[in-house]
């Protein structure tokens, strides 16, 4: 009982609970990869837009550089002439100044040049010099100015005079002309916007990771598929940081002609935030519904524990009391009525299938004289003795009943007049043969029987009854202990062998 109310509550507790849990995690899956997308979606607008910063500020820069480069060799007074100049393009310009062809700083607009400085160390010069023949723009990676004593980033064009390289205009532009700007945009207090060389040095970054103080020495990983000669000119990026070590989601743009990356990169602890919480309310419901659909079984686990020990007690009860109606109690055979049911069911049987049913009707001699003599206990053990001889001398599928009284029926299945008669006469004999063991010692019983059956004309119960207990009368009319059997038009007795 326990175990079937245990499964009953099992069962729908998990009919309940798998497909809320399936869903549960479905949904935070789904929600997770959708925000995934999003936030490498915001990545990516952000780098474009990123991306026409920078080329707009070189164009800008390149513009001046060529602007003044023209004027460095026309203008004697160069310095007055840069001053105008400057003033007209903005104050985000930290300092002009000029190289010569051996590298000495010959010129400056932050302070006259008395002694020139050598500079023929520095990357943006040696990149000209060492290329005389090409014009280009270059740009190098924040150094620490040695006359602004900033960290700027050199914007340079090779000067030329007479077909020779002639030195190099400089223009100085701090990093935060970068950094200011692209603090300005929200990329959550854990993301950063950060323009890299090719050269995997950091031009400007603007983001929650201090690191003004590096500039120049660090270098990001090699590995960085931005880095690749042949990737793509835009694309993604997912990651550990190798400033601060945290997992990063990003998107990068190339801009493969003035040697920079433009990275956008933004922190999981950001944008996943909102997430997070909602996957706590998520589970935390899923949680207390759990706890819910866990204490309505328990309660579905009581209940039908007591429905299926009530069913089963109600049932085992239903057998009892069919057992105490179906069994005669004295003598353990059927009672009238189960004997009866059977036989209308064993008559309905063999006429489908064309059989001959037979019926024993079976009266004890004299059995008065027994309770009379004996008294009505010891009758009673004759009785049981009596059905228990009958018993064991049938097949399994005979029924023997009790009718009442000492009159006892017995129905033969499938078994013609001259079976039925030879197991009649089997039976006479063997109660005339047994005495029975009494309490007050051996008696001796005789039977009468009278047979009927369906060979020669189908019937119902009550005629065939009827039909045996006639014989059974002119058994004991024509002198007890003997076998009749009812035939058309009359009846016929076998003469007792053993009386
Ligand atoms: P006959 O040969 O004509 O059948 O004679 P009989 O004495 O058997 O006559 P009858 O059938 O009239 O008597 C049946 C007796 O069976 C009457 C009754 O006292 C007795 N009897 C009926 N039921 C029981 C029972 O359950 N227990 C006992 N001990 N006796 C019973
Ligand atoms: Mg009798
Ligand atoms: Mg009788």
């Amino acid at each position: 009982m326990k175990g079937r109310a245990g499964l009953l509550a099992v069962l729908i507790l998990m009919l309940a609970l798998v497909p809320m849990w399936v869903f549960v995690v479905n949904e935070i899956r789904h929600e997770r990869a959708l925000i995934k997308e999003g936030a490498r979606n915001d990545a990516m607008n952000l780098a474009t837009a990123f991306e026409a910063h920078v080329r707009s500020a070189v164009r800008l820069m390149d513009i001046v550089l060529l602007d003044m480069r023209d004027d460095v060799l026309e203008f004697s007074d160069f310095h007055e002439h840069v001053k105008e100049e400057l003033a007209a393009y903005g104050n985000f310009i930290t300092q002009l100044a000029v190289i010569d062809a051996d590298g000495r700083l010959v010129f400056s607009n932050l302070a006259p040049v008395s002694k020139p400085l050598d500079l023929s160390d520095r990357e943006h010069f040696r990149a000209h010099r060492d290329n005389p023949t090409e014009d280009r723009l270059y740009i190098s990676k924040p150094v620490l100015g040695r006359m602004s004593q900033q960290w700027t980033i050199q914007f340079t064009r090779p000067i030329r005079k007479d077909g020779q390289f002639a030195g190099v205009l400089v223009l100085s532009v701090p990093t935060s002309f970068f950094a200011d700007y692209y603090q300005q945009i929200d990329v959550g207090p854990n993301g950063s916007i950060v323009l890299l060389g090719t050269d995997r040095s950091l031009r400007a970054i603007a983001s929650g990771t201090p690191l003004s103080g590096r500039y120049g020495r660090f270098k990001v990983p090699e590995s960085r598929p931005y880095f690749a000669p042949d990737a793509p000119e835009r694309g993604y990026y997912e990651g550990v940081n190798s400033i601060d070590g945290e997992y990063r989601l990003g998107a990068y743009r190339r801009l493969t002609e003035n040697g920079l990356v433009v990275l956008v990169l933004l922190s999981p602890k950001d944008f996943m935030a909102t997430f997070h919480e909602r996957r706590k309310l998520l589970l935390a419901s899923a949680g207390v519904i759990s706890v819910l659909l866990f204490a309505v079984a328990v309660l579905i686990f009581v209940l039908s524990r007591r429905y299926f020990l009530n069913t089963a007690r109600l049932h085992q009860a239903h057998q009892q009391l069919s057992q105490l109606v179906n069994t005669d109690v004295l003598t353990g055979v059927s009672s009238r009525r189960s004997f009866l049911g059977s036989l209308e069911a064993e008559l309905a049987r063999a006429r489908r299938h064309g059989e001959c049913v037979s019926v024993l009707m079976l009266d004890i001699d004299h059995f008065k004289r027994v309770n009379d003599g004996y008294g009505h206990p010891i009758g009673d053990v004759v009785l049981k003795q009596f059905a228990a001889t009958c018993s064991r001398l049938l097949r399994a599928h005979d029924v023997m009943g009790r009718l009442g009284g000492e009159e006892f029926a017995i129905t033969l299945p499938h078994t013609d007049t001259e079976g039925a008669r030879c197991v009649a006469e089997k039976i006479r004999l063997a109660v005339a043969q047994t005495p029975i063991e009494t309490a007050a010692g051996e008696i001796a019983i005789t039977v009468s029987i009278g047979l009927a059956n369906t060979q020669h004309e189908p019937d119902d119960v009550a005629r065939l009854i009827a039909r045996a207990d006639g014989a059974l009368y002119e058994a004991k009319q024509s002198g007890r202990n003997r076998v009749c059997c009812a035939r058309e038009g009359g009846t016929e007795c076998a003469a007792a062998e053993i009386g």
